[in-house]
């Protein structure tokens, strides 16, 4: 079996709001920890959780 090199892992990061319950993808960045708090709602003024962290992987 040959794995490819090039792979590339694209981690994302999912922020829910339970306010306006509207969740929106975007980059993971360092420090995301599952279900803590994470930034502003852009839709309301609540307060999004970290509802999902998860990984694609791209093969070129
Ligand atoms: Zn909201």
């Amino acid at each position: 079996m040959i794995f490819s090199k090039k792979e590339i892992v694209l981690a994302y990061t999912v922020e829910k709001c339970p306010k306006c319950e509207k969740s929106h993808k975007r980059d993971f960045s360092e420090g995301d920890v599952l279900f803590t708090i994470s930034s502003k709602c852009t839709f309301c003024d609540g307060i999004t959780i970290i509802e999902k962290i998860f990984g694609e992987i791209l093969q070129k």
